[in-house]
């Protein structure tokens, strides 16, 4: 059985059907890409397995749960996380704080981070830390944190939930291409060593092809194909529907050039 397994998924927003008839599956461990022209339904469909929106019709079904129609936090407890989540309070506090509150969060327990609690959870939230890179940090405040240093707290923060499976709408938005090569690496190193499952959007090629298991490309809300990055490339529907944007389909090429999409 499949971690993540989306059937004939469709959305409608009067008359707009920005998701139409959608089936694909996920493993645990997988990076699959979910590419697309802008206006494909990536984000609708996103937004449609993280609660935001419920389907016009179709299936959800992750670990064993029909979570179609779920509210946003039953999904969130289910495990799955989500980049993006950055609380209102997130510049006030410090790189650990943010990470610890993740964590408290985690265990349902409603705090406030003054007296003994703030040492609660310090190891855990350290060792996540590390894990991406940002221990060093740990005691600075978040408000004055370099762009791609904020991403890392960001995936800490969804690891500390301990998800089967992470989804991420354009995780490396505005990021220079080497940043966006080393957070996508490091979030595949992360899947495998924790089975995780990951469902990113990505408009850069060179990043996709370089870090994705397997790839989906939506066009107009409908999935027109699948496979890994040496099928994708050479899918004649594929070039047709990227023709006249400027992405490149060489491997590599996108590096140097910057946002291919
Ligand atoms: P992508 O993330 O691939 O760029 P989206 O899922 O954001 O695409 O959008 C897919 C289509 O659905 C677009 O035509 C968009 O205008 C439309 N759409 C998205 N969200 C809404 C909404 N809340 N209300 C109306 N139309 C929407
Ligand atoms: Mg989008």
């Amino acid at each position: 059985m499949s971690l993540l397994s989306v059937a004939h998924l469709s959305k409608s927003f009067d008359g707009v059907q920005a998701v139409d008839d959608v089936s694909f599956e996920l493993e645990p461990g997988q990076l699959l890409a979910l590419i697309g022209p802008n206006g494909a339904g990536k984000s609708t469909c996103f937004n449609m397995i993280n609660g935001q929106l419920a389907p016009s019709s179709g299936s959800v079904r992750f670990d064993g749960h029909e979570i179609a129609g779920m509210r946003p936090r039953d999904i969130w407890r289910l495990g799955v996380g989500r980049t993006f989540q950055i609380a209102a309070t997130f510049n006030s506090m410090t790189v650990l704080e943010n990470v610890q509150m993740a964590l408290l969060s985690h265990e349902r327990r409603v705090f406030s981070l003054f007296g003994r609690v703030a040492s609660w959870k310090e190891d855990e939230a350290m060792a996540l830390l590390d894990l991406v890179g940002m221990s060093a940090h740990a005691r600075r405040s978040c408000a004055v944190l370099a762009y791609g240093d904020v991403k890392r707290v960001e995936l800490a923060i969804a690891l500390a939930n301990h998800p089967k499976l992470l989804l991420m709408d354009e995780p490396t938005a505005g990021m220079a291409p080497q940043e966006r090569n080393e957070l996508m690496s490091l979030t595949a190193r992360l899947a495998k060593e924790r089975n995780i499952g990951v469902l990113f959007t990505e408009h850069s090629m060179d990043v996709v092809f370089s870090h994705a298991d397997r790839l989906i490309v939506f066009a107009r809300g409908r999935l027109i194909a699948q496979g890994d990055a040496d099928a994708i490339r050479n899918d004649p529907r594929v070039r047709e529907v990227y023709l006249g944007t400027g992405a490149s389909f060489a491997p590599r090429a996108a590096l140097n050039a910057g946002d291919a999409a």
